[in-house]
């Protein structure tokens, strides 16, 4: 901790404002750890206003853990369906199927046993524990590390695995021990309203005179970050196939990898997406041709570590042309592909889509 900091001070200050300021979320009105697990699960690599609907739509359609351990996988991915980062509600399902049979259906309460369940880190370990049982357990993320790197001025690197246990023991040598809850939210309402990472808002801070880095104007040196993380980048052509009967051909995605189990449109990945070339290199794996050949506009998917650059099509096929199909395609119709879980890139191939057969008719 730096020299002279005023630790009772700091918490002060911070809890009156988180108090007086806190956004009104749906779960900060309860402290079921079920609930908070949810809430901290959807909100991993996701923003709090997308989580709010799925939240309330999760809660109300899996009221008990009970409910979700019986949850069928295709309804749950329909269900997460637009979060994406979809082994995050079957690790949910997986931990509470486990908390059910190993600890008679209560969630544990000490740090040890609740990482044991599946898709518990150290994060949403502490955040549970906090919220939800009043702990003093550090929950540190990346808002965390960067209001503590710049308050406490702490020059490790975010990027090695190794810096997160200076962050974690700054937090524990400050988290307040009548209130972990509000404390460890303060915080991380603070890094994600306050201590952004572009443009802090120091003047309306409300730890500023506890802040090493704002007394001398060092705020964006922190937190120190070196390793970038290669981004994978992929040109992926999905092509919307409808036959003479209204339907359109739909693949389901291998049961591991990268959206696992989700439906969508054939693709092809190729660095020329042009459509002459496509509908040679389309030809050649399906075996089919393809008429009416339309173009849509070409947009991105960001994943974590992949980049989707996707140029999606709109075709027609005669159901004469296609001698047989393997078994994870299916032609459905428009409502159907609605009941199956489709990752997002397909629900923006879905907008164009729909836009376009309404200009058709
Ligand atoms: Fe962040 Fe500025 Fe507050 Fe320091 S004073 S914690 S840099 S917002």
């Amino acid at each position: 901790m730096r020299p002279n900091f005023d630790n009772n001070q700091f918490q002060v200050d911070l809890l009156t404002w988180y108090h007086r300021e806190k956004r009104d979320l749906p779960w900060r009105r309860t402290s079921n750890p079920y609930y908070i697990w949810v809430s901290e699960i959807m909100l991993q690599q996701t923003r709090v206003d997308t989580v709010i609907p799925y939240y309330e739509k999760f809660i109300a359609t899996y009221p008990t853990m009970e409910a979700l351990a019986n949850a069928e996988e295709e309804e749950l991915l329909k269900i997460w369906e637009g979060l994406g980062y979809y082994s995050r509600v079957r690790n949910l399902q997986a931990g509470v199927q486990e908390v059910i049979r190993t600890f008679k259906g209560e969630v544990p309460r000490t740090r040890k046993e609740i990482s044991s369940l599946k898709g518990i880190g150290p994060y949403t370990a502490g955040a549970i524990l906090s919220i939800a049982f009043g702990l003093p357990e550090h929950a540190v993320d990346g808002n965390v590390m960067r209001v503590y790197a710049r308050m406490l001025e702490i020059d490790a690197d975010i990027s090695q695995a190794k810096s997160k246990k200076i962050f974690e023991e700054g937090v524990m040598e400050t988290i307040s021990h009548d209130d972990p809850s509000s404390f460890n939210q303060a915080i991380m309402e603070l890094g994600a309203t306050v201590c952004t990472p572009k443009k802090p808002t120091c003047l309306l801070c409300p730890v500023q005179q506890h802040c090493g880095s704002f007394e001398k104007g060092t705020q964006l040196n922190y937190p120190v970050k070196t390793k970038k993380i290669k981004v994978k980048q992929e040109t992926i052509v999905p092509i919307a196939i409808q036959n003479e009967q209204g339907q359109f051909l739909m693949r389901k995605r291998p049961a591991k990898g990268l959206l696992s189990n989700m439906w969508e449109f054939p693709y092809l990945t190729t660095d020329d997406p042009a459509k002459t070339s496509m509908l040679q290199t389309f030809k050649k794996i399906y075996g089919f041709s393809l008429s009416n050949v339309q173009t849509l506009s070409p947009y991105k998917h960001v994943f974590s570590h992949l980049v989707w650059t996707i140029h999606p099509y709109y075709a027609n096929v005669s159901l004469s042309e296609i001698q047989e199909l393997k078994e994870e395609y299916r032609f459905v119709s428009r409502e159907e592909i609605q009941e199956l879980p489709t990752a997002v890139p397909v629900l923006a191939h879905l907008e164009q889509l729909d836009q376009q057969i309404k200009r058709e008719q």
